[in-house]
């Protein structure tokens, strides 16, 4: 399959990783939008929030749970970090690989552009 994602998670392409266990691989992105831009993707490919089943519950709570581990490890967790999931190209999607975004150590606004 032909995602790059997929491939930062089997080690094919390098990522400069923040976090990892068994379902959950999380590293900086590479054209960050804030000093600590994080993505946190699960290790089995699933496209779009839109693909999620019922069995796919514990695995979408394990991102949360990495991105609160990642925020605290890095300190922001106290003045606080964005999280985004864009979902299919009308919200922002480029991967299709279903990834939460953690930005921290900046303003952010509020809606959000
Ligand atoms: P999306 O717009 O799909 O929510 O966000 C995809 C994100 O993945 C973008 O912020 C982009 O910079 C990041 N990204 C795309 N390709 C790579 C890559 O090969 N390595 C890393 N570290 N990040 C990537």
């Amino acid at each position: 399959m032909d995602c790059i994602f997929c491939k930062i998670a089997a080690g094919e392409i390098p990522a400069e990783k923040v976090y990892e266990d068994d379902h959950v691989l999380a590293f900086h992105d590479i054209n960050p939008q804030a000093p600590l831009h994080v993505v946190i993707i699960p290790r089995r490919h699933i496209a779009t929030i839109n693909d999620i089943g019922e069995a796919d519950t514990d695995l979408m709570g394990r991102l949360l749970q990495a991105a609160k581990a990642i925020a605290a490890r890095e300190g922001v967790a106290g003045d606080g970090y964005r999280l985004v999931v864009n979902v299919n190209r009308g919200g922002g999607q480029v991967v299709f690989h279903i990834h939460m975004h953690l930005m921290a150590k900046r303003p952010f606004g509020w809606p959000a552009g």
